[in-house]
């Protein structure tokens, strides 16, 4: 049969020996990814869109950090409410005062939930190994 060689794995980041242009930004250079002439900048580009999955340590750090900014924005929502009822000390407050209020109080309800929201997600995680559909990584 014939002498041509078959590479299986034809998708694969190589090197030429001669110079090439890229085939997306023209540059000169001697990569080449399945075949095309790529640079290394269009190559790394590339590379960042096929990104691996994370690992588990990388998904744990990210529920973590979840956690501590949702801890964050609930201090926040807590300072913020203390200081818009101590503008009232005294008496009910005119209507543009009470809507301050229920700003801050459902600011820091809404930041309340995603903290508990962020617990539950960690704890899932550690549960069952099940990674959040927002931190699969696809394409
Ligand atoms: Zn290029």
């Amino acid at each position: 049969m014939g002498l041509t060689p078959k590479y299986s794995g034809a998708m694969v980041l190589g090197v030429r020996d001669c110079m090439a242009q890229c085939a997306y930004c023209q540059t000169e250079t001697q990569l080449h990814y399945g075949g095309t002439p790529i640079c290394v900048k269009c190559s790394e580009e590339r590379e960042v869109k096929r990104k691996p999955p994370l690992t588990q340590n990388e998904i744990r750090r990210v529920l973590v950090d979840g956690i501590v900014k949702a801890t964050a924005r609930v201090s926040a929502a807590n300072e913020g409410f203390s200081a818009t009822m101590s503008q009232f000390p005294s008496g009910l407050p005119h209507p543009d005062g009470v809507q301050r209020i229920k700003n801050a109080s459902h600011e820091l309800s809404a930041a309340r939930k995603e903290m508990m929201r962020a617990h539950q997600r960690l704890n899932e995680f550690i549960d069952t190994g099940v990674v959040p559909d927002d931190l699969k990584q696809t394409g």
